[in-house]
């Protein structure tokens, strides 16, 4: 406090002390987010390209923080040379690959902007919609989410993304908003606010989304990847799906005792069945071996279903209850007190 004598406690609120530092002259920091990993075919362009549009918003202030997830291509390499040319870049780089929502939460633990924009480094989501973002933050928003309004993947992701957002929405109780990724804003109250959740297998999306605050959309048409191939195989996009399903809803634990009761309403029928023919039409044995076959492995497939769908959550608690840490970082590279 720079006053000495403290004002009596009916007097208004000093406002004389918000002129010291005038709102109007505080530049805002903008910090960006941006997993890399093997993008050493495109992040060159994705970079220039971004500092192209950063060019256009001379009022604001940015920090680009790149996380290299343990990329085994020249990525690296080329970040380096990035944080080198400017100030601006910091390179955190992973001790090995962590995956990509991950390397988004280290992001966040660093970045110290006034607001912070999460995007993929692949040119899928483009640098110019980032400052649209923006603008929708200056006009108010706490959270703004980039929603794809079109999108050049293939019709086999498309088709599963849309089913699963969709499908996600209806068994969770979190609104969590149809066709966005992570591309999105986080004003600073929401960026410190989203590093207190630890957990291990995260959906930031949809954490983001419970975490309620002002939220906005901005629709952006999603461009085809600049180079190389996705990052996400159908085993990364499936586990995403599960933790993102597993982190919001017990929906599929309930679905065992709904299944439990669908089971024994069909053996109810075969029961029902096998009496009425013994007592009248005792002549005609209800056929056995693929009967009682069909009944054996529907049970099996069954069961081990729903032990399928316990062990993920007992899986997620196992994780969860070793409390080891998220990330490991090899080294911080760049930044504006950086030496290098
Ligand atoms: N990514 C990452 N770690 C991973 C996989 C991906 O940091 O294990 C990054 C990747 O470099 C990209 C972003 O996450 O910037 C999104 O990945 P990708 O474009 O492959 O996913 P898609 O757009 O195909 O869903
Ligand atoms: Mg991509």
């Amino acid at each position: 406090m720079a006053q000495t004598a403290s004002p009596p406690a009916h007097a208004p609120a000093p406002v004389a002390l918000a002129a010291v530092e005038p709102e109007s002259a505080r530049r805002s920091l903008i910090s960006y987010v941006l997993p890399v990993y093997n993008e050493q075919d495109g992040i060159t362009a994705f970079h220039a390209e971004l500092i192209a549009a950063l060019g256009s918003r001379p009022e604001l202030d940015f920090e680009l923080v790149y996380v290299n997830d343990g990329s085994a291509d020249g990525s690296l390499a080329l970040l380096k040379g990035l944080a080198e040319q400017d100030p601006r870049v910091k390179v955190v780089d992973f001790a090995r690959n962590f995956g990509h929502q991950i390397a988004i939460t280290a992001g966040l633990d660093l970045a110290a902007g006034d607001a912070v924009i999460v995007m993929d480094t692949d040119l899928q989501d483009p640098p110019k919609v980032s400052l649209e973002l923006v603008d929708a933050w200056q006009a108010g928003a706490e959270i703004v989410h980039a929603r794809r309004r079109t999108r050049q993947d293939t019709a086999f992701k498309r088709a599963t993304a849309h089913l699963y957002y969709r499908l996600l929405r209806s068994s969770t109780e979190v609104d969590i908003p149809l066709d966005t990724g992570d591309f999105r804003l986080l004003d600073r109250k929401v960026a410190d606010e989203l590093r207190k959740y630890r957990e291990r297998s995260r959906f930031v999306r949809g954490i983001v989304a419970s975490m309620g605050y002002a939220q906005t959309e901005v629709a952006f048409d999603r461009d085809e990847r600049f180079a190389g191939e996705t990052k996400y195989p159908l085993r990364k996009m499936a586990r995403l799906a599960v933790d993102g399903m597993t982190s919001f809803s017990t929906a599929p634990l309930k679905m065992i005792t709904r299944l439990g009761f669908a089971v024994l309403a069909l053996s109810l029928v075969g029961i029902l069945y096998a009496l009425a023919m013994k007592f009248f039409k005792p002549e005609i044995t209800v056929s056995g071996w693929t009967m009682l076959m069909c009944v054996v492995l529907f049970l099996g497939g069954t069961q081990m279903l729903s032990l399928g769908v316990i062990g993920t959550y007992i899986g997620r608690i196992y994780s969860e209850a070793q409390g080891r840490p998220l990330y490991l970082v090899r080294e911080v590279i760049g930044g504006p007190d950086s030496d290098d």
